[in-house]
Order: C-alpha cells, then structure tokens, then sequence
C-alpha cells in the first residue's frame, strides 16, 4: 500500500520531499493542498513531474465519499470509502454553533455492545490517524469548506469503532489535528465504551479532549449485558479513571446514557445514577435509543419516561440534558448505514 501523506506531520512531509530531491518548501504546499482535501493530481503548486513522482509513491487524502445521505432536518450521514475497499461512516449534524461531525476509528469494532450495529461484525482492523484525518478533510471539501473556513467546527471521535482500543493512531489523529491541521482540542470530543486504564493512559500523556462516556447503566449487572466490557472494567474502574481524567485535565467529563425501556429507565437507576455522578463536574445525555433490528429486544424508553427520568436526576442535582435525535429519517444508529451498504452489496 502507498505512503498515506495525512499520516505524516510537517517534519515528515519535509523528510519526504527533500528524500524525493524537493525543496523543503513543498511540505507546505502539500499540506496546503490536503487542507483543501485535494488529491495529489490536483496539487497545481506543485510541477507536473513531481506530481508523478509523487503519486507513485503516495496518496493524498484517501478517504473518499461513497454515499450522501441528507435528512429533512440538515443532519448528513456519509459511507467513506477506504483505499483498501473497507468502508466506515460519519455523520455532520447541524447545531446554532457550528457544524460537529462524527468520524470513525475502525472498521467494526470488538466491543460487542448490545445497542450498537457498528459491532456486529466484529472488529475489521484499525484506522490510521491520516485515514482518521481523512473523513474531515472529505466533508469539509464536501460542504464547500477548507480547514480554515471550518465547515468542520467540532470533531467528535463517536463513530464506528472504540477510538481508546486504536489508541497510538488516534494519539496521533489528536496531535495532528492540532499541530497540523489547526483544530483545537477544546473542539474535539472522544468517546469511550469504557476502556478505564486508557482513560488514565490519555490524562497521563496531556490529552485534554473532552472526554465523553458511554455510561448506559448505573448498576454492573445491568451494564455488563449491555457492554461487556463492563466484565473488564467495571462501573467502580470506570468512575475511579473519570475522576483521575478531570483531576489532571481540569475538564468536565460528559456521560452518555441510552434510555431502554424496563432495562436503565427506573426510578432506582436515577438514584444510583446521581450518586455515581456527584463529586466532581460532570454532564449528562440522555439519548433516546436507537432502534436496531438485530437487537430487537432492546426498545426505547417513551418520551414521557424519559421527561421523568430527567425530572427525576434534576431534582437530585444532576447536570443533564436530553439530547435530540438527530437524521433518524435516513439511517438511525451508527453503523447501520455500513450494514446496510455490506447486505446490498450480497444481494
Ligand atoms: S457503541 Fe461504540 S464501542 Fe460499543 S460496539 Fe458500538 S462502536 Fe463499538
């Protein structure tokens, strides 16, 4: 496979030309030219034979839009596809404060949670920090925007795969981003299943994205059928790693929590809830659950139940909000669209 040049920072773009007999100059133009998510035919800066020499030897963004989905209220789901065929998903939704676009990690995921398409089939394999990179890159070109015009204002790692069980490449995605492709940590959200040692491993190395849990359940026997890498670290691990998270960061870690009907909706779970989240800045989301038809048993809370919930942990003093769902018309959870793309593509 060829050299992917959003894998490399600067030093490295510079070691590459100076190696291809370029001035160290061109780095720039190279990376001027990623920004604006073009591919290395199109790099008009740099002359027509170092564009061959390059193109023999690297690709340039490598991530490319394989499918568009719009829904009715401006939310986007895209399929990328990869160099090696394999494809993943994003979606960008539309807030009053900017456009966040959800990107991928792997192809598949190993973390088998109940609720969720993306881990159906099992782990695939890793994505590079470039490929990571790469999905911006493709909507913001997409969208008619550079990385400096920010059609891309906020990145959240939420897509198929557990960003911490790819943790080196997605260290590297977080530092290229902002060393290379100017998105500000504050602007960057990663969320974890619940992998605790690397929540302490990303506070140890001076990550300070926000962070977001899948928390999904307050009790260890209900979260570990829901994810069983609750048996790995448990509800106990993972609120000892969130505290170690903000105390050497200073940021306030976010908890998501997927409402299901009978399973995480009671009144104990919103007592046991509050206890676990006092003590220390934290927010809640309460996510409607997405209905996947593989999981069927698994059935959404109903609105009122969920209004009650929130009610309920408010009164306890509990920071929380209901987060709404959003381009439900077009593919619902994240890696349906992916499943649904593999299953057409047998038939
Ligand atoms: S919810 Fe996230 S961690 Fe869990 S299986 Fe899906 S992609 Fe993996």
């Amino acid at each position: 496979m060829k050299i992917l040049l959003t894998d490399k920072n600067i030093e490295e773009l510079e070691e590459l030309v100076l190696s291809l007999g370029e001035k160290k100059f061109r780095a720039k133009q190279i990376l001027s030219a990623l920004t604006q998510g073009q591919d290395i035919s199109n790099m008009t800066a740099l002359s027509k034979d170092f564009r061959v020499k390059l193109g023999e030897i690297a690709d340039g963004v490598g991530v490319y839009i394989a499918e568009k989905f719009l829904s009715r209220d401006g939310t986007v789901k895209y399929l990328f596809a990869l160099r090696d065929g394999h494809v993943v998903e994003g979606v960008l939704m539309r807030y009053k404060y900017g456009n966040t676009l959800c990107v991928s990690t792997q192809v598949g995921c190993r973390m088998g949670c109940k609720f969720c398409a993306s881990g159906i089939g099992g782990l695939i394999r890793n994505l590079s920090a470039g490929e990571i990179i790469g999905q911006i890159l493709a909507v913001n070109l997409d969208q008619g925007g550079t990385i400096e015009d920010r059609a891309v204002t906020n990145v959240v790692l939420m897509g198929s795969g557990e960003p911490l069980d790819n943790y080196d490449e997605v260290k590297r995605f977080l530092e290229l981003c902002r060393d290379v492709y100017k998105i500000s940590w504050r602007n960057l959200s990663l969320s974890t299943s619940g992998l605790a040692d690397k929540v302490k491993k990303l506070a140890d190395d001076g990550i300070h994205v926000t962070l977001t849990i899948s928390l999904h359940a307050p009790f260890d026997e209900a979260r570990e059928k829901l994810m069983p890498v609750n048996k790995a670290y448990d509800i106990k691990a993972l609120m000892e790693s969130a505290r170690y998270y903000f105390n050497k960061t200073g940021r306030r870690v976010v908890f998501e929590y997927a409402m299901i009907k009978g399973v995480n909706d009671r009144r104990e779970d919103a007592i046991k809830l509050a206890e676990l989240l006092s003590g220390f800045p934290t927010h809640l989301n309460l996510i409607p659950l997405n209905y996947v038809k593989e999981h069927g048993a698994l059935t959404p809370t109903s609105k009122e139940g969920i209004e009650r919930f929130m009610a309920s942990l408010e009164g306890m003093g509990v920071s929380v909000t209901k987060r709404r769902t959003m381009g439900s018309d077009i593919a619902g959870a994240c890696g349906q669209l992916r499943r649904r793309y593999l299953e057409d593509k047998r038939d």
